[in-house]
């Protein structure tokens, strides 16, 4: 699962678009953020091996980012951070949290058995990877229906579709552009990409959204 994960905060964006649009993407991927962060820090560890299908990697160690009580506490802080710094409706707050743990859920429909449900195991997953084709087609079923939920809001508050077509578009890049590329074996390079992806992606939902009111629409 990769750009599927924005189906997660467009939405939540679509339900309760109080919380800026960068906020929901950033939600979203924050577990995936953490893991390459202690990627590169040599904490959680991964490696990649193509003959794989679905997806190269091997996720052998992430009870910090990815372990369903680890999932509940990120979705607890970065709600509360988000709500206190960007003063936020404590609705909003909630939909934040629940764009975080969206994460989680989205991971073990795809993953295979490598998420721990407590600390360090039992390992589960539903190994959609394994069914490349299938895995795809749901994730892109996935950000469709979201991503139209959200543009169609959008269109009720009265902005054009251009932000909604460009973030859309801008995610089918970010999707193919490792079917064109295997993925750098290395923890280093692994978790710096996927870092930087994700930071660029909140970049690009900042830049697309309108801010001509102060209400955040
Ligand atoms: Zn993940």
């Amino acid at each position: 699962m990769f750009v599927g994960h924005y189906a997660g905060a467009l939405a939540a964006k679509a339900i309760e678009p109080r919380a800026p649009l960068w906020s929901y993407v950033l939600a979203c991927q924050a577990m995936d953020i953490a893991w390459g962060g202690l990627l590169i820090a040599g904490v959680e560890k991964a490696s990649v091996d193509h003959s794989l299908p679905g997806s190269a990697l091997i996720l052998s160690h992430m009870p910090y980012t990815h372990s369903l009580p680890a999932a509940a506490l990120w979705s607890v802080a970065v709600a509360t951070a988000l709500v206190l710094l960007l003063k936020l409706p404590r609705r909003a707050g909630l939909f934040i949290g629940l764009a975080v743990l969206s994460h989680w859920l989205l991971d073990f429909l795809v993953h295979r058995p490598d998420l721990p449900l407590i600390w360090s195991g039992p390992k589960v997953g539903l190994g959609l990877w394994n069914h490349a084709v299938l895995e795809q087609a749901v994730e892109m079923g996935l950000l469709a229906m979201a991503g139209a939920a959200w543009a169609w809001r959008r269109g009720q508050q009265g902005h054009g579709w251009a932000g909604a077509v460009g973030f859309l578009g801008f995610l089918l890049v970010l999707q193919v552009v490792p079917l064109l590329k295997p993925l750098a074996g290395d923890p280093v390079s692994l978790g710096g990409a996927a870092v930087a992806t994700y930071l660029v992606t909140c970049l690009v939902a900042f830049f697309v959204e309108p801010r001509t009111r102060k209400a955040r629409d």
